[in-house]
This record gives structure tokens, C-alpha cells and sequence, in this order.
């Protein structure tokens, strides 16, 4: 897209731009436009304003009349090209306010980081970009025919890519432009995090028929008029979902549109973003992979590159749904229910919550797509706001595996595992088949107790017991990160019987390998994949057959596809279940209905193991049926009469200080101005305040924590109350910060 585009269609006379600047103000500001820079300023512009004594840097969302106050002026243009679009503009002011969040804040939050620095300008890397030519004979050097031959297989093959594979290709590739086998390109470099990854080929299927009803039905939408329809694909695990977003994506780009593919975390979603591209090469579809691995350099290349219009698909974890396509056709959100789409810190925005607004405000298609679909997307899929897809089996005939509850309250001994999961383990090893095991806990044991005087050793920044690491030899803190050496002795009573108390994935790992000691046993949790490529590599183990026993935390429930698996135990289901939170019971069918989606992908059946002491327990009785309907069912009666999500709205405040009295008194001020002036009977009482209370978490990183939460059946008279909170900010003691999180998804 040109430049041009921008100065017909969006550049008026104006002389004043409505601007967000970088700093918590709530609203946007004015400012003049000088003669000087008429030409330069764009919606979408990155300048620098002044704000106070300051200079800051802020973001052209509209035009203005200028006032009868003097305005003060816009000093510089800083990128040569807009970042966005008017209707991105619109769109990004609409979720700050949602969010009631500051919105110039919201859109450094949107853009690629590195921005917000007045001083600061990521900086472009240049690749070239090497094509055969249409001639079809070879050349005489045997060098000169092997790099041929590879340029002419990858279609388009970069300078970076072909130094991985050959030493030294300058000369090769001079010589083979000077007899015009190739042709050459200078473009920007965008790194491919996902160049190294080995994919077969894409095998087209045929769909089957409840994926072609599905896949039709989409269709009918993106032919239609261009106007906001949204989806729910509901499909078990491993119905093939993937092959209906596909399907979504080449009529969206068929019809001339751009498509936007959301995924939790890309980092652990590598054999989706991988099928993706052997999908995308094939039609030679320009993509682009937005995620947190990358620099910020090449972010913002990625990102130019989207707001040209240079890109047909983006993928992207979270932050991708503000990316910048000019005329985005299709929105998808795979695995819709992962609480990875909720950002929760600064911007608490939800992707997927967002990806919907966006569609309505941009008239697309949104496909939202999940085996266990979170109540509330669930519900307005009930109540017809959504179209209900359903794929109710698996592709290939396959059945869904067989799910057994395993009572721990018989079992006896120090093992972790029980004797029925044991024997599994041993028959599926004997068998050459794949395990997982699931243990939600890193670490060694969650705690060292004292088993002199019972004291267990605490982070002295927050309320919460240290992780014990026998790997890394030290005491942890998984919420600030603090770290000590494990003491000799207890600190209180000097006694030396300092023991782990509990299981993390460490332990299991030691207990299987000494159980199982000819089993090929890998760990799959934050702390083995914190370095580069790590988890990637554990996949690829995975799918080479070179691990029988992958053990690990959630991240092993994540959209794996790994035939050779046929068990799957989980470890223990109870803690889970038992945190104070009115969806720990969705969550656990979630998690266990995902982790159990994982095994009998293959040839051969699957079965699971669910240890625990809860037995009885409703949501444990629906996994084991596979029974997502029947857990909605109940789940939904019982938030209906509480007024909980979906039947209500809620919005959590917290004020966190490092002074506990300071941050009473602040609590117990904002929940006063609540109250107060509410009329009996007015709209206003239509919301429940509850607290202030100490958060779950009282103390985190040295500040002390209070929370107010707001529930309200209605929307309304709930923003009018935010209103109230907006304005009491102003009024809050210094070194009191008060977060408001709309529709949070855990209140700790
Ligand atoms: P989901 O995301 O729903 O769990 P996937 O999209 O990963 O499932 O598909 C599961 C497997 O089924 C994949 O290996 C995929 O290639 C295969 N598959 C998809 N559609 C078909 C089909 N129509 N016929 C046969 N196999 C299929
Ligand atoms: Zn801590």
C-alpha cells in the first residue's frame, strides 16, 4: 500500500490531531499540527509531543477542530511510514476504554515494543531474497547446480538461509546471477523462529462430512456481504480442526482479505505454526509469525511489513490481535478456552474478547475454535451469538481414549504412582508406545518443611512457601523469582530435618527413573524450556520416538499431536479442584479433558489415568465420559443462580502499596465511594460490591494487597461505577496503585 492511499483517503486539512500520549492519562489530548509537518502527520503517525516540562512520545489516532485554547504543537513525525490505520486507531481506543486503561499506554501496549522511547528506533536488518529465473537448463559447476537446485525448491530462499546450508555462497550465487539463473531481491529480514523445524509436507485430506459442513458454513460468511459473523468450532480433540482454519484462511484469501490466526503462546505451539507454513509455501501465501521471541528489531519489521499491506496471513500469540492488516477478512483463535489470551499485568485485555470486538468494528468472520470452549463463549454460542460448529469425533475413524479415575485414598507407599498406573506405565513401555505424565508443579517439592518445629521456608517478598529445586539446588520463589540456597538447618529452631514436602516434576522424574530405569524419561516444564530451541527440541524427541516417558507441567497438555502415545496418566487432580475460585472446576475439566485429548491419536487406542482422592467429584465423573455438554449443563445452572460469568460481569480492583496501612485505608475509601450515593432501587445498587478483602494473595513482591470485586448482572450500571473508580484515582495517597481488571480470569 502506498503512501499515497494514506494522504486521499485519511489526510484532511485538519490542524489539530487527536493524539495518546505515553503516560497514564485517561483520555486522549489535542495537539496542533504546524505547517511544517502538514504533509508528515498521519493517523497511525508515532510523534513527539510535550506534556508538562516533558517531552513524550505519542500516537496519531483522528483529526480535531481546533478549539478557541491554544493548542500546543505536534515537534516531530518519528517513523517515516503510519504504524496503523484509522480503523486500527478506532479499534485500539475502543479496548482502552473497555479495559479502563490509560489509552496511549494501550497502544504502546498494542505495538511492537521499543517504540515508547523518545531516543529509541529499532533498527532494520536488510536480507536478500534470492529467485530462480525461468530458465530451465543446469549450469556446468557442480556447487553452482546444488545451490540452484535448493533455490529452485524453496521457491524463495533468503541469504541467511542459504549460508546455514552452504559454507561461503557468495561467489556460487554471483556467478549464477551473472548467467541469469537467479534473480535477487533486497528486502527487510524478518527472522524465522520457526526456520529450523522439519515438517512432512502437507498431505491434503478430504475432509470428512461434519468438517465440510463446518468449513461450508464459513464459506457462506466470507462470500456474504462482509459483515461481522462469528463461530464457535467446537470439535473434540484431534477432529481436525486445524484443517477447517485452513480451509477459512484460502477463502479469505481467495476473496482478496488478509486472515489473522491467533495461538496460545507460539513457543509451545510449534507443530501448528510448522504445519502452517508447509501449508502457506505450497500456496505461496506471504506470512508472517508475530511472538515474543522475537527481537524488537524484527518485530517492528514484521509489523511495517503488515500495515503495507505486504502480508496475506499473520500468526500471533496474544499481542497479534492488534496487527495491523489493512483489510482483515477472518479472524481465527484457536484453542479459544487457554488462559494465555489474557493478558495479566498493565493491559489486562483478552485476546480472544478482543478478537470479536475487532470483528464487529472491521465486519469479518471470527472462528473461535476449542474442544472444551470456556463457559462463556459456550453460552453465547447457546444463546445464538455465536454459530455452533460441532466436529463430535475424531478424524480416521479414531476413538476418543478411555478415561479412569484412580482412587489414591487405597493406595499405600511412598511411590507417586499408584499400582494401576504403574502397571500402565510398564505395559505401554513393554509395548514401545509413548507416556504422558502430568503433574501441575515444577520443582522438586512445592516446600521444605521443618520436621523439628513444623516452620516451612517462606519468600520474604511474598505470602507464599519457596519451591524446592534439587536440579538447581536452591529455593525459589515462582512469583518474584527470589532465590536462596537451601539452608542447613531451620531458621527458627536450628533443627536439621529440613525435608521436601509435596510433588513437583523434578521428584517424579527421579521416582520413574529409578522405577523405570531402562525408560527414556524427559521433563517438559518451565524450567527445561527456558533456553532457546529447548522446547522444540523435546517435541521433536517426541515425534522421533527417542522419549517413551514425556513427564511435565500443563505445557504438555498443549495442542501436542503425537501419534505414538496411547497413555496418560495424571498425577494428582485435587489441587487444582480445590482453589478458591468459582471456575477451578472448569478449569480442571479443561486441563484434563485437553491432557487426555493427547493420547490414541495414532493407530492405536488411548487410555488415561486421573489419580485422585475427589473420586466423586462432578467434574472428574465428566472428563471420564468425555461429557462437555453435560459439565456445561451443571456448571452454567450453578453460575446462573450466582450471577456469575456469563449470567454477570465482573471487575476486580486491587490496591497494592508497600505500606499495609496505607493500602486499608485506600481500600476501604474507594469501597465508600462506591456505596455512597447510590439511591435505593436505582441502577447503581444493580451492583454487588464485594470486600475490600486481602487478595488471595495478601502480599506479593512486597506490597500488600486489598481487593474490592464488582458483579453485576448488567453492564451498565457497572461502567458507571468504573467511572467513580477512574475519578477516585486521582484522590489515591502516593505509593498506593489501584489496577483495575475488567472481566479478570483469576483473582490471586
Ligand atoms: P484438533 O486440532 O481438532 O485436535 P488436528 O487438526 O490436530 O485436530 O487433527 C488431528 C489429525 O487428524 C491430524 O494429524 C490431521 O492431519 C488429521 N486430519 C485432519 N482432517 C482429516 C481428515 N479429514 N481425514 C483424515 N485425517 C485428518
Ligand atoms: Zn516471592
Amino acid at each position: 500500500m502506498s503512501d499515497r492511499f494514506f494522504v486521499t483517503s485519511e489526510m484532511q486539512q485538519a490542524q489539530a490531531a487527536e493524539i495518546a500520549v505515553v503516560a497514564p492519562l485517561d483520555k486522549t489530548l489535542s495537539y496542533a499540527i504546524p505547517a511544517a509537518l502538514a504533509e508528515e502527520v498521519r493517523i497511525g503517525s508515532r510523534v513527539r509531543v510535550p506534556l508538562g516540562r516533558r517531552q513524550v512520545v505519542g500516537y496519531v489516532l483522528g483529526w480535531m477542530e481546533p478549539g478557541d485554547t491554544p493548542l500546543k504543537d505536534i515537534l516531530e513525525v518519528i517513523d517515516p511510514h503510519p504504524l496503523f490505520h484509522a480503523h486500527h486507531a478506532a479499534f485500539y481506543l475502543r479496548a482502552a476504554r473497555y479495559y479502563v486503561y490509560p489509552p496511549g499506554q494501550a497502544v504502546r501496549t498494542a505495538l511492537p515494543a521499543g517504540l515508547s522511547a523518545l531516543d529509541s528506533k529499532p533498527s532494520v536488518l536488510r536480507d536478500k531474497l534470492y529467485r530462480a529465473t525461468a530458465r530451465d537448463d543446469e549450469p556446468q559447476g557442480v556447487r553452482q547446480r546444488e545451490v540452484l537446485a535448493f533455490i529452485r525448491a524453496g521457491k524463495q530462499v533468503s541469504l541467511s538461509q542459504l549460508r546455514q546450508q552452504f559454507p561461503m555462497p557468495h561467489a556460487v550465487l554471483q556467478r549464477l546471477m551473472e548467467l541469469e539463473f537467479l534473480q535477487v531481491e533486497e528486502v527487510e529480514r524478518c527472522r524465522d523462529p520457526f526456520a529450523e523445524i522439519n515438517v512432512d509436507n502437507h498431505q491434503p485430506v478430504d475432509l470428512n462430512p461434519a468438517q465440510q459442513q463446518a468449513v461450508t458454513q464459513i464459506e457462506e460468511a466470507l462470500d456474504g456481504p462482509g459483515s461481522f459473523r462469528s463461530f464457535l468450532l467446537h470439535g473434540v480433540t484431534g477432529s481436525g480442526k486445524t484443517e477447517v482454519y485452513l480451509r477459512a484462511i484460502a477463502r479469505t484469501l481467495e476473496l482478496g482479505r488478509q486472515a489473522l490466526m491467533l495461538v496460545p503462546e507460539i513457543a509451545l505451539t510449534p507443530q501448528l505454526v510448522a504445519r502452517f507454513r508447509s501449508w502457506f509455501q505450497d500456496h505461496d501465501v506471504r506470512l508472517a509469525v508475530l511472538h515474543s521471541g522475537l527481537s524488537d528489531g524484527e518485530r517492528y519489521d514484521a509489523w511495517r511489513q503488515v500495515a503495507r499491506g505486504d502480508i496475506d496471513v499473520v500468526i500471533g500469540a496474544r499481542s497479534a490481535v492488534f496487527a495491523p492488516l489493512p483489510d482483515l477478512g477472518l479472524i481465527v483463535v484457536d484453542e479459544e478456552h487457554d488462559g494465555s489470551y489474557k493478558q495479566s499485568e498493565g493491559f489486562r485485555y483478552n485476546a480472544r474478547d478482543l478478537a470479536l470486538m475487532r470483528g464487529q468494528m472491521d465486519k469479518t468472520v471470527v472462528l473461535l475454535g476449542s474442544a472444551t470452549p470456556v463457559l462463556t463463549t459456550y453460552q453465547r454460542a447457546l444463546d445464538g451469538h455465536l454459530t455452533h460448529l460441532q466436529l463430535p469425533e475424531r478424524t480416521a475413524e479414531r476413538k476418543l481414549p478411555q478415561v479412569q479415575l484412580v482412587d489414591l485414598s487405597e493406595h499405600e507407599g511412598e511411590s507417586l504412582l499408584s499400582e494401576a498406573l504403574q502397571k500402565a506405565l510398564a505395559e505401554a513401555l513393554l509395548a514401545g508406545e509413548q507416556t504422558l505424565l502430568l503433574l501441575n508443579r515444577r520443582g522438586y517439592a512445592p516446600f521444605l518443611l521443618c520436621h523439628d518445629c513444623g516452620a516451612s521456608l517462606r519468600c520474604p517478598n511474598c505470602d507464599i512457601t519457596l519451591t524446592y529445586s534439587q536440579v538447581q539446588r536452591s529455593l525459589r520463589c515462582h512469583y518474584c523469582d527470589f532465590r536462596q540456597r537451601p539452608p542447613e538447618s531451620c531458621e527458627r529452631c536450628s533443627g536439621v530435618r529440613l525435608l521436601p514436602e509435596g510433588m513437583g516434576t523434578e521428584r517424579l522424574e527421579e521416582e520413574i527413573r529409578q522405577n523405570f530405569p531402562e525408560a527414556r524419561v524427559a521433563r517438559m516444564d518451565r524450567d527445561t524450556t527456558s533456553r532457546k530451541g529447548a522446547h522444540h527440541r523435546l517435541v521433536e524427541k517426541m515425534m522421533t520416538g527417542e522419549i517413551d516417558v514425556l513427564i511435565g507441567t500443563q505445557m504438555i497438555a498443549k495442542g501436542h499431536d503425537f501419534p505414538a502415545v496411547t497413555l496418560v496418566g495424571v498425577l494428582n487432580a485435587d489441587t487444582a479442584l480445590n482453589l478458591p475460585d468459582f471456575r477451578s472446576a472448569e478449569r480442571v475439566f479443561s486441563l484434563l479433558s485437553q491432557v487426555a485429548g493427547r493420547a490414541g491419536r495414532g493407530d492405536r487406542p488411548g487410555r488415561v489415568m486421573i489419580q485422585t482422592y475427589a473420586v466423586d467429584n462432578y467434574a472428574l465423573d465428566f472428563v471420564t465420559r468425555h461429557d462437555y455438554q453435560g459439565f456445561a449443563a451443571l456448571e452454567l445452572s450453578q453460575r446462573q443462580a450466582l450471577y456469575y460469568p456469563p449470567f454477570g460481569y465482573l471487575v476486580n480492583l486491587v490496591l497494592s502499596g508497600n505500606d499495609e496501612s496505607k493500602v486499608h485505608n485506600a481500600a476501604e475509601q474507594l469501597a465508600a465511594n462506591l456505596t455512597s450515593g447510590a439511591v435505593i432501587g436505582s441502577m447503581d445498587m444493580a451492583v454487588e460490591i464485594l470486600g475490600p478483602a486481602p487478595c488471595l494473595l495478601p502480599r506479593l513482591r512486597n506490597k500488600h494487597r486489598m481487593q474490592i470485586l464488582l458483579k453485576a448482572e448488567q453492564r451498565e450500571p457497572l461502567r458507571r461505577q468504573i467511572e467513580k473508580v477512574s475519578r477516585f484515582r486521582s484522590q489515591l495517597p502516593a505509593g498506593v496503585v489501584l489496577t483495575v481488571d475488567v472481566d479478570p480470569v483469576d483473582m490471586f
